[in-house]
């Protein structure tokens, strides 16, 4: 078996370990499912089960001890390719790759990059799907061809067109799809001056990196961002989806979900171009969308990018992590009002957010707020999970995910605001709860004293 993605940083687990059971093909990858110690934990039931699949069926082949076990079977036979395995299939069909494992499983099984592996053979046996092929482009088509917003917009106004999508591409027709803003975030200038001194005096830089999704999707997040950011002092240079002709800077997200893991690593390579230099200054590339900025951190090594790739994963933060890193050592500070939010702040953190250990720094942050009231909900993934969410044939397991814990506490303070980074979270909380969500940027911004 010839692996697409690098795993090489299991090259010595397990090795001298007669009790690690590493199965006899897959090299690497074979040693990074033998991780796995069969200890159980996440087979156990009640509160803090891990495993979104293993929550809603109950079913020990649907958690990541389960699938590690399918996994080895498919490993070591003799079968040609290990995605013959109708139960292997299955059962990393309902994966929907949250990094719930990595964190929480002693030994740190990561099913999701698993998965993508799992994917990247798939896809040397059948034919990418045509609704896995529409999903994994569509924020690069989106980018290139705006209008295609408008396609989206009346399908989700047309239930015949929603009929006939979840008929011919099988893109469930009883959820709504993302909406794309009628204007989405552009900006004019390639490098914004502060609109204040920074507190230590000094000329102090950050690059803000814009996923697709909040340019296109959301663009007042990405507006409140660059604010805040020029406004606690920050000369703010912007990298854009478009801000290289002829190219669209994207993360590679979409496509590697889907186990592309080749037109990732083109897509990689052009926006490693663009950030290398600005890492190489040493300045913090920031981001906004959890999976979109966690990939440049986690994913783009696995993809053989070399030192760049390296250098790129040291310096990329989360917004919420370069504040709260910045409030620590003084260099964050901006005029909040106390009880200019008057309604109590609910958090539905992400998956890869809490995957990290991200929700310390969002907690951090929100400290900065006099007398702001806020809670974090308890949840594991939202069920949305990339577009998992949107797929006829998941839609159920996806709802039955969110009633888990998340719409229960949002039904619970109807009153409350809630702020959510995660860009399919926030589409889940819409669809499945219908209310709105802000990012932490945006109401970091609805907190400030009026200027
Ligand atoms: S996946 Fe982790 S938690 Fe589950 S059985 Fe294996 S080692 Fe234990
Ligand atoms: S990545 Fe999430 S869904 Fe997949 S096995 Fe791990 S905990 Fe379960």
């Amino acid at each position: 078996m010839r692996t697409e993605l690098d795993w090489s940083e299991y090259q010595d687990r397990g090795m001298g370990d007669a009790y690690a059971d590493i199965p006899k093909q897959g090299g690497d990858f074979a040693k990074a499912v033998a991780v796995c110690i069969r200890s159980g934990v996440c087979e156990q039931h009640g509160r803090g089960v891990m495993c979104p699949s293993y929550r809603i069926t109950g079913k020990p082949l649907l958690s990541p001890g389960g699938r590690v076990q399918l996994l080895k079977r498919a490993l070591n036979s003799d079968a040609k390719a290990i995605t013959y395995d109708r139960e292997l299939a299955e059962a990393m069909d309902l994966c929907v790759a949250c990094k719930g494992c990595k964190r929480e499983c002693e030994n740190n099984v990561d099913m999701a990059q698993i998965k993508i592996e799992y994917l990247a053979q798939q896809l040397k046996t059948q034919p990418l799907l045509w609704r896995s092929r529409l999903f994994a482009y569509s924020p690069l088509w989106i980018n290139r061809f705006p209008w295609l917003g408008r396609l989206i917009r009346l399908r989700n106004r047309s239930a015949l067109l929603a009929h006939w999508g979840d008929k011919w591409l099988g893109i469930a027709k009883q959820v709504a799809l993302p909406e794309v803003a009628v204007t989405p975030f552009a900006p004019l200038d390639r490098s914004f001056p502060p609109l204040s001194a920074h507190p230590s005096g000094e000329i102090r830089e950050v690059v803000l990196w814009l996923d697709s999704f909040s340019t296109l999707f959301a663009p007042q997040q990405a507006e409140d961002a660059l604010y805040l950011l020029r406004l606690a002092g920050f000369t703010v240079h912007v990298v854009h989806p478009r801000s290289v002709d002829g190219a669209i800077l994207d993360s590679g997200r979409s496509l590697l979900t889907f186990g592309l893991v080749e037109e990732t690593r083109k897509l990689s390579r052009q926006l490693l171009k663009v950030l290398s230099p600005y890492v190489e200054q040493g300045l913090a590339i920031v981001g906004l969308e959890p999976s979109s900025l966690l990939m440049l951190r986690d994913e783009y090594k696995t993809l053989g990018l070399g030192q760049p790739a390296l250098a790129l994963a040291k310096q990329a933060m989360l917004f919420e992590e370069f504040i709260a890193a910045e409030l620590t050592r003084g260099g964050f500070q901006l005029p909040f009002q106390a009880g200019k939010i008057t309604q109590p702040v609910l958090i539905h953190g992400h998956c890869h957010q809490k995957a990290i250990g991200a929700m310390k720094s969002v907690r951090r942050v929100l400290k900065a707020i006099p007398e702001l009231e806020f809670s974090f909900i308890e949840s594991s993934c939202c069920g949305m999970a990339g577009t998992f969410g949107l797929e006829s044939e998941h839609v159920d397991y996806s709802h039955q995910m969110a009633q888990q814990s998340l719409v229960p506490s949002l039904q619970a303070a109807p009153e409350a605001l809630v702020v959510c980074n995660g860009f399919g979270c926030a589409h889940q909380i819409k669809v499945t709860a219908h209310r709105p969500t802000s990012h932490l940027a945006s109401l970091l911004r609805h907190a400030l004293a009026e200027q």
